[in-house]
């Protein structure tokens, strides 16, 4: 058997553990904020009618600049966006990669405050751009006079900030963004991976792009559209920022199939969303379940929740998946993850979680 250590490997890479998010087949599984609800059979028989009609010219290499998919982001992102400031690649991952390879690279910085999205410090390290940790306020809070503080001491080139931020849900007032781009003349990253799930009222970073040619705003359909397996992200930005993208992609990165399914789930839009009101109602009774518990939950924009109080959470983690529940432990201290499910999962979670907390302990 040939092991890693037998290959002659980049040197940065040695010793580097591949993302892990732990894939076991479990009857209710709410470890990794998908969508737990699958798509409507009426939207998945468009999805294919549309695939299959992609399918008559896959002889042919796809749209290179998948224009009538930007088009179509473009108009459910709204904000008068036109379709030239919206970029899109197989998951916002690989969005975000581009962006690294873009404007990060090496002699740069990347400035991230964990504990947040695990794998922007893989898009710096496969980038040779070096990585910054900011401190968070009190209860994960991000303020705009910590996060300039933090911006003055690393001196980033690149700043990502999760908002809502995952593994907390917690949201990040527009002025904290605000002040971030002003601080420095790198680029800033907004991920709104979980925009969706945010309250109806709450403004999205895509009201500060205009001016702001260094802003990106990368979303996802892989949450609220329950499209993870599809893998389609994307990104708004001013025109120039995209073409600075277009230097770094494989050509013809997004397939077809891709663009035909993106496509078609994008036409079910108010469906979808549809779904998303009742992934929000499912979210809050969880909360609501675990804070009768005894749990202390952090308040949650998005489809999933952190809660802490926990005495053992390895011993809890081990409890839930015994009873068929799997959720995420992230190595924060007295608390795990848990993504909002379906009616029914979701009472399974609560069930399993009221016959664990005398052990598991709840403060
Ligand atoms: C789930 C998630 C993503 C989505 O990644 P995809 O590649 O689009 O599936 C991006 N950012 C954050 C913070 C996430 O939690």
């Amino acid at each position: 058997m040939t092991s890693l250590a037998d290959l002659p490997l980049r040197p940065d890479l040695v010793g580097r553990t591949a993302y892990g998010a732990p894939m076991l087949h479990v009857p209710v599984t709410l470890n990794t904020n998908e969508n737990t609800h699958p798509v409507p059979d009426a939207v998945r028989a468009d999805i294919v009618a549309r695939v299959a009609d992609a399918l008559g010219t896959v002889n042919r290499y796809p749209d290179r600049e998948f224009t009538e998919l930007r088009e179509a982001l473009a108009a459910y992102l709204g904000h008068d966006l036109a379709p030239e400031q919206v970029w899109a690649a197989n998951g916002s991952n690989e969005v975000l990669q581009h962006v690294f390879q873009a404007f990060g690279g090496p002699g740069r910085t990347l400035l991230t405050f964990p504990p947040t999205y695990s794998m922007y410090p893989n898009y710096a390290a496969t980038s040779f751009t070096a990585v910054a940790e900011g401190r968070r306020d009190e209860r994960f809070e991000l303020s705009a006079e910590t996060v300039v503080a933090e911006i003055r001491r690393t001196r980033p080139d690149v700043v990502v900030i999760a908002a809502p931020n995952n593994p907390t849900g917690t949201p990040v007032a527009l002025d904290v963004l605000e002040a971030a781009y002003d601080a420095f003349d790198g680029v800033l990253v907004v991920d709104e991976a979980y925009a969706e799930f945010m309250p109806a009222e709450a403004p999205s970073a895509l009201t500060l792009l205009p001016g702001r040619p260094r802003l990106a705003v990368a979303r996802t359909m892989s949450k609220a559209f329950a499209f993870a397996g599809a893998r389609l992200g994307y990104l708004a930005a001013d025109p120039a920022f995209v073409d600075a993208l277009r230097l770094v992609r494989l050509p013809y990165h997004l397939s077809a199939i891709t663009q035909a399914a993106a496509l078609g789930a994008l036409a079910h839009a108010p469906e979808m969303m549809r779904m998303v009101e009742d992934i929000r109602q499912q979210r809050d009774r969880m909360a609501e379940g675990l804070r009768s518990l005894g749990y202390d939950v952090a308040p949650s924009w998005t489809n999933f929740l952190l809660f802490s109080g926990v005495d053992d959470p390895a011993a809890l983690w081990r409890g839930l998946l015994e009873r068929g529940v799997l959720v995420r432990d992230l190595a924060i201290p007295g608390a795990l993850r848990v993504s909002a499910g379906t009616a029914a999962e979701t009472d399974a979670f609560l069930d399993a979680m009221r016959a664990l907390t005398p052990i598991g302990a709840a403060r």
